[in-house]
C-alpha cells in the first residue's frame, strides 16, 4: 500500500524507508497508534529517537482511566504480572486528608497504577514490534517532507547514530503521525505553532527512598506548605503529590499552571526542595535521600496545538496539546488520541481521493467529540484554580465534604459513565454535553 511520489527531503534513503504510516516517536501515543495500525495490517515504522530503555520525566501515576487504555490493547496488566495497582487517590489540604476510592463504573476498572515510564515505555514500544511494527531506534526525526505542488506531508527527514556514525535519513509514507511529545518537532517544522489561548503547565518530579514507599493511594497536595520556619509557614504556588512506588522509592513532584501569577518566573526546582523540606523527617525526602536529579517538563493541556489534522499528518498525545487541564493527567489521553487516529488512519488507508481525505479530516472531529466539552470546562477550571485565592477557598470548604470531593474526583479524572451512571455522572455528562466543543 506504500505510496510512491516525490520528497524534497533531504538525505539517503533508508533501505527500508517506504511505509504506509510513519508514526514519528514510541512514547505512549506513539506505540499505542503504531500497535493498533499494525494489527489492522498496515505497513507501520515507528521511528524513536532515543534507544529503549531510557528515562522519562513523570510521576509514573497511572488512573483507572489509563488502565482501561492498557487492557484494550491486550497488555496483561494484572497484579499478577507485576503491576502494582492502587485503590484511589488521598487528597491532602486545608487540613484535612481525605480517601477516595476510584469509583465503580462500567466504563472504566476500579484501579490505577504506578509504573515507572523507564520500563513502561518500552513495554509499549515492544508490544507494538510484537504487533508487527517496524521501530527504529536512535532515529531523531527534524521536519516533516512535503510535497512542493501540494503542500500535502509525504514523508520525514532527520537522521540516525550520533558522533562520527550519524548520518541523514528521509522516510515515506500517505500518512505520518506526529507523536512526538511537547517538543512537536514535526510540527513546528510546518509552522504549526502551540495556541497561548490554552493552558500549559510545568511540572517536576524527583525519586527518594522513603518508608512511604507502600501506599495503596495515589496522593495529592492540594496547598504545598514550606513550613521550615514552624512559626511562619508559607502557602507556595502549585500542587504536588507523592507516589509510592512499590520498590522502598516514592515520586514525588509539583505542577504549576500557566493561569498562575508565578509560573514562568518561579525556580521549580528550588520550589520542590521547599515543599518536601517542609514535609516530616520521617518521610526521608531529604537531599541524602535523593535518586537522581530534579527533572522537568512542560505539560500542553486542552488541545493546544491545533489543528490535529493537515492532510497527510495527524498530531497525536502531547504533540497535539492533549493532556488533561483538570488533573495534569497526559497518558490516558495520549493512548486515547492514538486509538481515535489509528481507527481514522485505518479506514483512510483503505480508500483514495476524496473518501480518504474525509476519513482522515475527521480525526479533529472524533477528537473534539470525545474530549471537547470536558477540556473546554477544563480550561475555564484551569483558569479559577490559577488564582491561589480560589484554590485556598475551595480547598477549605470542599475537602472536609466527602461527597463533594467524590463528585469532584469524577469530574477531575474525567472517570464517569456517561450513559449507565448515577446522578452525578449524569451532572458531568449534561455539563461536557452542554459547553461548546473546543
Ligand atoms: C513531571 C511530569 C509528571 C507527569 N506525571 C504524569 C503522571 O503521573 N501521569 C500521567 O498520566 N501523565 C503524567 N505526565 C504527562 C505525561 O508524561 C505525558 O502527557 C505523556 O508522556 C505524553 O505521551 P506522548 O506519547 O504524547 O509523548 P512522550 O511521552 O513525550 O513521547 C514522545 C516520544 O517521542 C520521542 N521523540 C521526541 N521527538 C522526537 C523526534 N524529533 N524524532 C523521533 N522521536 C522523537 C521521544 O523520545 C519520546 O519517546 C507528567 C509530565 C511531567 C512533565
Amino acid at each position: 500500500m506504500a505510496a510512491p511520489g516525490p520528497t524534497t527531503g533531504a538525505g539517503t534513503r533508508h533501505p527500508d524507508a517506504e511505509a504506509d504510516v510513519i508514526v514519528v516517536g514510541a512514547g505512549p501515543a506513539g506505540s499505542t497508534a503504531a500497535a493498533y495500525l499494525a494489527r489492522a495490517g498496515l505497513d507501520v515504522l515507528l521511528l524513536e529517537k532515543s534507544t529503549f530503555p531510557r528515562p522519562k520525566v513523570c510521576g509514573d501515576g497511572l488512573t483507572p482511566r489509563g488502565m482501561k487504555q492498557l487492557i484494550d490493547l491486550g497488555i496483561d496488566c494484572s497484579e499478577r504480572n507485576g503491576w502494582l495497582h492502587n485503590k484511589g487517590l488521598r487528597v491532602v489540604g486545608g487540613g484535612v486528608s481525605l480517601e477516595l476510592e476510584w469509583p465503580t463504573l462500567a466504563s472504566f476498572p476500579d484501579y490505577g497504577a504506578v509504573r515507572p515510564r523507564q520500563d513502561f515505555d518500552e513495554l509499549l514500544a515492544r508490544h507494538a514490534e510484537k504487533c508487527g511494527a517496524r521501530l527504529h531506534e536512535d532515529t531523531a526525526v527534524t521536519e516533516a517532507v512535503t510535497d512542493e505542488r501540494s503542500g500535502r506531508v509525504t514523508g520525514v527527514a532527520g537522521h540516525v547514530g550520533k558522533g562520527k556514525d550519524r548520518r541523514p535519513v528521509s522516510f515515506r509514507a500517505p500518512l505520518t503521525l506526529a507523536c512526538d511529545g511537547v517538543s512537536a518537532r514535526v510540527a513546528l517544522s510546518l509552522g504549526m505553532a502551540r495556541r497561548d489561548d490554552r493552558p500549559m503547565g510545568v511540572a517536576v518530579r524527583r525519586y527518594y527512598t522513603s518508608p512511604r514507599s507502600h501506599d495503596d493511594y495515589l496522593e495529592s497536595h492540594l496547598e504545598l506548605w514550606d513550613r521550615r520556619d514552624p512559626a511562619r509557614p508559607r502557602l507556595l504556588p502549585g500542587y504536588g503529590w507523592i507516589f509510592g512506588m512499590g520498590d522502598g522509592t516514592s515520586n514525588v513532584g509539583l505542577g504549576i499552571l500557566s493561569t498562575s501569577r508565578a509560573f514562568g518566573s518561579t525556580d521549580y526546582r528550588a520550589l520542590l526542595t521547599s515543599w518536601l523540606d517542609g514535609t516530616p523527617q520521617e518521610w526521608g525526602y531529604r537531599e541524602e535521600n535523593a535518586i537522581g536529579q530534579v527533572g522537568g517538563a512542560a505539560l500542553p493541556m486542552g488541545f493546544n496545538r491545533t489543528p490535529h489534522y493537515r492532510p497527510g499528518l495527524l498530531l497525536v498525545g502531547d504533540a497535539g496539546g492533549m493532556v488533561n487541564p483538570f488533573n495534569g493527567e497526559g497518558i490516558a489521553y495520549a493512548m486515547e488520541s492514538a486509538a481515535i487516529a489509528a481507527r481514522c488512519a485505518v479506514q483512510g488507508l483503505a480508500r483514495a481521493g476524496a473518501s480518504r481525505e474525509a476519513a482522515l479530516a475527521a480525526y479533529p472531529a472524533r477528537m473534539s467529540q470525545a474530549l471537547g466539552g470536558y477540556y473546554r470546562i477544563g480550561n475555564t477550571f484551569s483558569k479559577l484554580i490559577g488564582n491561589p485565592a480560589v484554590m485556598h477557598i475551595a480547598t477549605r470548604h470542599g475537602l472536609p465534604r466527602k461527597t463533594v470531593m467524590a463528585f469532584l474526583l469524577k469530574l477531575l479524572a474525567n472517570l464517569y459513565d456517561p450513559e449507565e451512571g448515577n446522578i452525578s455522572d449524569r451532572v458531568i455528562t449534561a455539563m461536557t454535553r452542554l459547553a461548546p466543543s473546543l
